[in-house]
Formats: C-alpha cells, structure tokens, sequence
C-alpha cells in the first residue's frame, strides 16, 4: 500500500492509475479505523481496479467547540487494517497542505438539507464535509466514492453537490455495520466506557422498536418519532439531540410514511454524541 502525503504525489499515483486505463473507487474517512470502514472499502475494492482511501482528520467540518483536538488519530493501526482489504494508497495529508496559507475557497450547499438533523446542531459542519469531499474527488479523479448510510445525510448533501456541480463521480452508498449488540460501528465508540457503551444499544433498540411498528402497519410519522423517543428515554445514561424524519433523499418534511423515510436520531451517552437511523419504507441506495 502507498502512503501519499502530498497534492502532487496523489495527483501523480492518480494519473499514472488513469493513463493505465483503472478504474479508481475513493474510500473518504477521518481515520480511527473500524470494521463500518472496512465494509466501505471492500465494497470499493469489489467495483474498481484501484482503492484509495483517505485517512484525514478535516479540520474544517469541526465545529470551535467540537472534538477536532481530541478525535483519534492512530495511523499506524489503520494502514495495518487497510493492508488486509487491501487498499493500494492511502492518502494521509497534514492539515496544512489541504488548506495551505491564502485558502479561502469552500463548497456550501445552501437551503433545506444542510438546515436540519446534524446540520442545524453543527453549523459550517456540511460546507466543511463538501469542501473536503470535492477536493477529495478531484485529486483521486474517482469514478466512485463510497460513503456509510451511517451519515445518511451526508450522502444526501453528497449527492447533492455532486450533481449541482457536474461532478463525475458515482455515489455509492453502503449500509449502517453495526456490533453484535446492535450499536452503530462510529471512531466516537472509543470515547465511551463499558457501561456507556452498553446503554448506548438504546440508539438502534429504539429505530428497531420503531421500524417493528412501521412493519406491523404504523405510518404516522409523528407516532413513529414518538415510539422511538420514548425509548430512548427509558435509558438514564441518554440525552436526545434530536428525533427526527424527513423523506429519503430529499429530506423533506412528511407526515406519513408514503414514500422511503429516513429516521433519523442524534443521542449523547455522557459527553459522547452518536447518531443511528434507519429508512424506513424503501431501499437504502
Ligand atoms: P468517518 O471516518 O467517521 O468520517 O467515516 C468515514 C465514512 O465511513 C463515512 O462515509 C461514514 O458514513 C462511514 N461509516 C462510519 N461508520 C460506519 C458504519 N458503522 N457503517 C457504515 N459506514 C460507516
């Protein structure tokens, strides 16, 4: 696997890959890998000639009071799970050539959809994510890039871009890994200990109580909000951010479940903020 810590060696790998006629799949994370990252890259590893992930910590979707300083960094444990995909680069650029002195162009998907769920708690949050996904896009020149239902708005806002700007990218997105237990694979997992992390299983036992409901007839939007909260709250470690649905991948408002619903949840177990959600009435695609 090739480390590529510079524009230029990206730039350099991604050419001599295009001029040998590869199709190239892009795997965006954060690092911290786990196995919700590795189903991403494998599915990537699948579907093109050449994988390229890129391990970055951006500093520009962290909110000034969010955890930038503190979010894991552990390159070395990552390469050693890539290895075993295996990914042939990993892109792994400090801040400072991403967004060297005199950077001062963002991408900013403006409107509805960056407006609610974690856009509305993070705000600048998704200007941050597009930015550093279309500079992403257009050093790896990918032909697919891959991203996890897990931030299923992201992908909406993804896609959004993508097509608003004539991006040539297909966006793939792949479903939510989750632990035996049923909790959402998430870098922020790490933050919590044993017994936070055992109550956090509430974030999926309360979409699967509510997606049990929708199955059994329930399509009263308001209701299946109202079913999920409700159990989250049986859970003393949990605080709710928020509870919340709109259609799939629009994400606008909708009272009945007529067309696929993203359910979506933001929950804070201690100081440890998680988000699950499940689409409801449709195929995650
Ligand atoms: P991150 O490193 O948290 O920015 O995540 C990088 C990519 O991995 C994003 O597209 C996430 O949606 C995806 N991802 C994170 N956790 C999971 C998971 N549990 N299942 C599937 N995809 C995930």
């Amino acid at each position: 696997m090739k480390v590529l810590k510079t524009v230029a060696e990206i730039q350099a790998f991604a050419k001599q890959m295009k001029d040998e006629g590869k199709t190239i799949g892009l795997v965006p994370t954060m690092g911290a890998l786990h196995e919700g990252h590795l189903t991403l890259m494998r599915r990537a590893r699948q579907e093109n000639d050449v994988v390229i992930v890129s391990d970055f910590v951006n500093p520009v979707q962290f909110g000034p009071n969010e955890d930038y300083d503190k979010y894991p960094r552990v390159f070395d444990a990552d390469c050693e799970k890539m290895e075993t995909v295996p990914v042939d680069a990993v892109f792994h650029p400090e801040p400072s050539e991403m967004y060297p002195e005199g950077y001062c162009t963002y991408v900013n998907v403006e409107g509805d959809l960056t407006h609610k769920l974690c856009g509305a708690q993070r705000p600048g949050h998704f200007r941050g994510v597009a930015t550093v996904v279309t500079k992403l896009m257009n050093l790896s020149r990918a032909d697919h890039a891959y991203f996890g239902q897990k931030d299923a708005q992201q992908v909406s806002v993804v896609r959004r871009f993508v097509k608003d700007l004539n991006i040539n990218v297909e966006i793939v997105m792949v479903p939510i890994c989750r632990e035996e237990s049923g909790l959402a694979r998430s870098s922020r997992n790490r933050y919590m200990s044993d017994t936070e992390k055992a109550a956090a299983v509430i974030l999926s036992k309360s979409l699967r109580k509510a997606k049990d409901a929708f199955e059994a007839g329930e399509k009263d939007v308001e209701t299946l909000k109202k079913i999920t909260s409700d159990e989250i709250k049986t859970e003393p470690l949990a605080t709710i951010d928020y509870v919340d649905a709109y259609t799939y991948p629009a994400l606008e408002p909708i009272k009945t479940v007529t067309e696929p619903v993203l359910l979506a949840i933001a929950v804070k177990i201690g100081k440890t903020r998680l988000i699950d959600n499940v689409i409801l009435g449709g195929d995650a695609k």
